[in-house]
């Protein structure tokens, strides 16, 4: 994005729009923290602003301010169209290609509004009139900031836009731990705290609110989790019957495939989810240094995301796709093993 973007954009938004802001299917803390923390930027400019997701997310993110004003497509889809049908701005955040939010590609991809990207991930789409892509970004939640910045607008970040973008900054470094955390994201933090964002209130909201059951399942993956030195690599499964068996509720699994990287000399790791509904295993991978389970899971699994942390998925029953997975590792040994 260059200045003259940004002068195009700032002219744009001079006037009352009618914007509607996208995250991925099956948004995580940076997809809902990016897109309310814009929303919350927006509605100070007057603009008519929805946030519209695929569908639903974790109840640990349901404490975000203006979190009661998100529609959700997957239920109340006409209303949602109606919305993109009419909008005048559309800003698509934290992913790279429309089909990353499920049943609202067509409507996105005829949509004629004006398209702006704001993302992290590799290989976007060229569909955005104003794209704002940067790979070596920490989150979409520091582009936000960087982009209301760039719009000369830093001091209109109040506590509510602050706390949105910590959220998805402390969520997707892995609360600042990850390769990606950089000394600016450092800055952008101090300063968001500064705005009001409380860390800790924050970090207790996100992570300090299992129950018993969630606890329960993570036991049932780490007993789960497999090793195969030779690749240096970790894997955990969860069938459909044991996330059954604990009651599983959407976010329960996230994070859970760190456990395996978590392991001394394990540089790649991945969780292989049940999901019968859809009739998908999901699939998350990690790594450490250069190995990319992006090209990976591009090359085998459907899927993608970042160097270090991708998605992806595979339509065989859950044991075929392990021995899928096992069964390719021998040609990615070389790389495992130089890491
Ligand atoms: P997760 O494993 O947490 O679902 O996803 C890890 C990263 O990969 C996230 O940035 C997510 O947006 C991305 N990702 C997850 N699934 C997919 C997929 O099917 N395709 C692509 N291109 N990216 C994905
Ligand atoms: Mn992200």
């Amino acid at each position: 994005m260059n200045k003259q973007d940004i002068t195009s954009i700032k002219q744009l938004l001079y006037t009352k729009k009618k914007i509607v802001i996208v995250p991925h299917k099956n948004p995580d803390g940076d997809a809902i923290g990016s897109t309310l923390g814009l929303f919350h930027y927006l509605i100070k400019g007057n603009h008519n602003v929805h946030v519209i997701v695929p569908n639903d997310y974790p109840s640990f993110l349901k404490w975000l301010p203006g979190n009661d004003t998100i529609l959700k497509h997957d239920i109340q889809t006409k209303e949602c169209n109606t919305l993109i049908k009419e909008a005048d701005v559309i800003f698509t955040l934290d992913f790279n290609a429309f089909h990353r939010t499920g049943n609202m590609e067509t409507v996105l991809t005829e949509s004629s509004a004006l398209k702006i990207m704001i993302d992290h991930h590799q290989a976007p789409d060229d569909y955005a009139t104003y794209m704002f892509s940067d790979v070596n970004m920490s989150s979409t939640c520091e582009m936000v900031y960087h982009f209301i910045d760039m719009l000369g607008d830093s001091n209109a970040i109040d506590s509510n836009i602050a706390t949105c973008l910590y959220v998805g900054i402390m969520t997707d470094t892995g609360s600042f731990r990850f390769r990606s955390t950089t000394s600016t994201t450092h800055k952008i933090v101090a300063k968001l705290i500064e705005k009001g964002a409380d860390n800790s209130e924050i970090h207790n909201n996100i992570y300090d609110s299992n129950n018993y059951e969630r606890l329960q399942l993570l036991g049932c993956a780490l007993t789960n989790l497999r090793v195969i030195p030779e690749s240096r690599t970790a894997y955990i499964t969860l069938s459909q019957n044991e996330l059954q068996k604990y009651n599983y509720k959407k976010g329960d699994t996230e994070g859970v495939v760190n456990y395996g990287l978590s392991l001394d000399g394990i540089v790649l790791a991945a969780i292989f989810i049940e999901d019968k509904k859809e009739g998908i295993i999901k699939i998350s991978l990690r790594s450490k240094g250069d190995f990319s389970v992006n090209e990976l899971s591009r090359a085998h699994f459907e899927g993608g995301g970042h160097i270090n942390a991708a998605g992806g998925k595979s339509h065989l029953s859950l044991n075929d796709t392990v021995e899928k997975f096992i069964s390719i590792l021998p040609s990615y040994n070389k790389a495992l093993n130089d890491e």
